[in-house]
């Protein structure tokens, strides 16, 4: 069972012996090394912040050997918005005593009836306790099975029993929630993303703020309506941010062209606009992560795309980039990006009608840096 909305209906029994509570998991993290305890530590204090941001009353939250345990909680929060989680369990604590854990396994009872079948899995963070793995599963499904005539199905049960031992406390709990996993948001450091309106760009900056950057966002304006939805696409982003702020910079396209766009327009470079305007774009990108000592530049490119954005384009316009840039999409295929668009909750924002800008007729497609370092030089705006 790993559908959130089930599990959150499992009942957790906590009386005081029994405490509810939440085993956070995160992946890459423990591969960390040295740096481990930071990253643990940033983890922990995004989590903290989220549960009290949102009003998920928790008495304590600890690292212990490789989990993050929240306990003392009276509802299951939706941990998928703090980056760094693997998974999240809503479980039962008891004490390390077999006893007490066979005196638990009643609070599961109601959830197994109303079950076809079951299975116990039983993983032992620590190996001194026994019975072994294998001992505690067979036990206890044997018991489960005498008490509520459910039967034991070891494969695809319609309800899995977790039993973890720790190192210190057990828990019991019926599943797995998945979060996005990744690093805590900050972790790896500043970078500036180029965000428009489109679906891409906030997909790619969602996907470096899992990998531990925070963004530093700028948006080159084209319409009142398009950066009011680029700011809409801001709070959306920021819900993953815990508590870091994400700002947004926001210059109006006019500034970047030093006001030649409308002759542009009309002129016979106007095949270039597109290649000037992301050339332009590299520009002030680079000059702002320089001065806010961010490491490099953010974009939702992706080869192939649209028939401008070709390998030649992507080069011609990254020639005015003096930092690296970073284009998590460059390969995917625009479904998973849409897919993860819905899942992140910025889609619906993308696709909503606002003016954006006007492409040219007939885009250049194959434009080579020193060509286009002529044109800039024509046009005025080398
Ligand atoms: P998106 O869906 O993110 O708009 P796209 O596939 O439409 O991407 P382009 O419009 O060619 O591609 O833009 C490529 C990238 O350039 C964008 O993903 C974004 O990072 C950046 N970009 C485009 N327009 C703007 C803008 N007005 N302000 C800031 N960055 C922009
Ligand atoms: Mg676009």
């Amino acid at each position: 069972m790993s559908d959130p909305t089930e599990l959150r209906r499992v009942p957790l029994p906590g009386d005081g012996l029994q405490e509810r509570a939440v085993i956070v998991r995160y992946g890459e993290i423990s591969l960390k090394g040295r740096n481990r305890g930071r990253f643990e530590q940033k983890l922990r204090d995004h989590l903290a912040w989220f549960l009290r941001t949102h009003h998920h009353p928790f008495s304590s939250i600890e690292i212990e050997r490789g989990r993050i345990y929240i306990r003392g909680c009276q509802d299951v929060p939706d941990l998928k918005r703090v980056l760094g989680v693997y998974s999240y369990s809503p479980a039962l604590e008891i004490e390390r005593d077999y006893g007490k854990l066979k005196e638990a396994l009643a609070g599961f009872f109601p959830a197994i009836r109303g079950s076809r079948d079951f299975r116990v899995s039983c993983q032992r963070l620590a190996k001194d306790f026994s019975p072994d793995s294998m001992g505690v599963e067979r036990e206890l499904g044997t018991l489960i099975e005498k008490s509520t005539g459910t039967p034991v199905r070891l494969k695809d049960p319609a309800f899995e029993l977790h039993v973890e031992i720790g190192q210190r406390r057990i828990y019991l709990f019926a599943g797995k929630i998945r979060g996005f996993g990744g690093f805590p948001v900050g972790s790896s450091g500043r970078l500036v993303s180029l965000l428009s309106g489109g679906i891409d760009s906030p997909v790619a900056t969602f996907l470096m703020m899992k990998r531990g950057v925070l963004p530093l966002l700028l948006h080159f304006a084209v319409s009142e309506a398009e950066t009011a939805k680029v700011r809409r696409l801001r709070d959306r982003l920021q819900e993953f941010a815990a508590g870091e702020e994400l700002r947004l910079v926001v210059i109006p396209r006019e500034e970047l062209f030093l006001g030649k766009l409308p002759e542009l327009y009309h002129s016979r470079f106007e095949p270039y606009v597109c290649v000037i305007c992301k050339y332009l774009m590299h520009k002030a990108a680079a000059e702002l992560a320089q001065r806010e000592g961010a490491l490099g530049v953010i974009t939702g490119d992706n080869l192939a795309q649209v028939a401008s954005q070709t390998l030649k384009n992507l080069q011609a316009s990254r020639s005015s980039a003096t930092l690296p840039v970073y284009s998590p999409l460059i390969a995917f295929e625009k479904n998973e990006t849409m897919a993860l668009a819905r899942e992140i909750g910025t889609y619906e924002l993308s696709i909503s009608a606002s003016e954006g800008c006007t492409p040219p007729r007939d885009p250049k497609t194959g434009v080579d840096p020193a060509r286009l370092l002529k044109v800039l030089e024509l046009t005025g705006l080398r």
